[in-house]
């Protein structure tokens, strides 16, 4: 089978028919795919591996494309593959070919979208391990408008330490000020797909945590957030199920399509995008629905 690149396939949606709201819809949110964790972290295994994340993401892959009506798009929120591009490039380039291979059985009319995790870019990202990134998956930041509303794909290594590449850094910010702008014309507000939470449950944590963003950056970031009208922010990097409020803004902890390390099961988030808000379900792979209400 011909591997093809499913990347910047949000750039299907045409801007002008999708600004306008004409009814409810849903989406499937899912994240740390991350082809290699399990053997590397969970099992210690000496050698590379990623058969258990194959199996798991060819699962969900059928259970997205059995999903009916179908979603609007699938987005999966960063940590696509595991080994790091500046320091395991070999073996992650198997990984994401792996990943290719797997994610190109979703159903055509199903746009994916690919957000950019710690693991696709290194914790400290570089010029090459982003332009590493952006060759395998497209864009590390974009934005697109779907059925009414207006969703911002950020990437959080910038937050998380943008030392390397200060100039990125700035032009990723430059742009989000530059999009937050169309946030009030978007249903329900700007909605922000990323990796690595602003926080977890509690905003105002003074914690430093490989999980979350540091508060000297969080509370600015999430105060400009808040007053651009962001309302829900959806993220993954935790591996388990976590989520909590800034004032009435919710971010939404995903955990992983492949390994976790709390007591979750692999699966998906189905997000209703209906008239009055956003409402969101994890369903684990057997629990899994295949008619969805809107
Ligand atoms: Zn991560």
């Amino acid at each position: 089978m011909e591997t093809k690149l499913r990347i910047n396939e949000y750039k299907t949606f045409s801007k002008e028919e999708e600004k306008k709201w004409t009814g409810p819809f849903y989406f499937v949110q899912g994240a740390d795919t991350q082809f290699g964790l399990i053997a590397r972290y969970i099992e210690h295994l000496k050698e590379p591996q990623w058969e258990k994340e194959k199996v798991l993401s060819r699962i969900c892959v059928e259970k997205i494309n059995k999903l009916s009506p179908k979603p609007k798009f699938f987005v999966i929120c960063g940590d696509l593959c595991d080994a790091l591009p500046d320091t395991d490039w070999e073996v992650r380039q198997k990984q994401i070919k792996d990943f290719y291979e797997i994610f190109q059985g979703i159903d055509k009319s199903i746009p994916l979208v690919c957000v950019c995790g710690n693991h696709d870019v290194g914790d400290q990202p570089t010029v090459e391990s982003v332009s590493r990134y952006r060759s395998s998956f497209g864009d590390d930041y974009f934005s697109f408008w779907a059925g009414g509303v207006f969703f911002i794909v950020i990437n959080t290594q910038y937050y998380y330490d943008g030392s390397k590449v200060p100039e990125i850094t700035a032009e990723q910010e430059k742009w989000l000020d530059e999009q937050l702008k169309f946030s009030s014309q978007s249903k329900h507000g700007a909605v922000i797909f990323q990796h690595i939470p602003w926080f977890l449950e509690d905003p105002e944590t003074t914690t430093e945590s490989y999980f979350f963003i540091k508060k000297e950056t969080r509370i600015p970031m999430l105060e400009k957030l808040y007053k651009n009208g962001v309302r829900y922010v959806f993220c993954g990097h935790y591996h388990r199920n976590s989520g909590g409020f800034y004032k009435d803004l919710e971010s939404i902890v995903t955990t992983a399509i492949g390994g976790q390390i709390g007591n979750d099961v692999s699966g998906f988030r189905i997000v209703k995008v209906l008239d009055e808000k956003i409402s969101h379900e994890y369903y684990g792979f057997d629990d899994c629905p295949t008619v969805v209400n809107v």
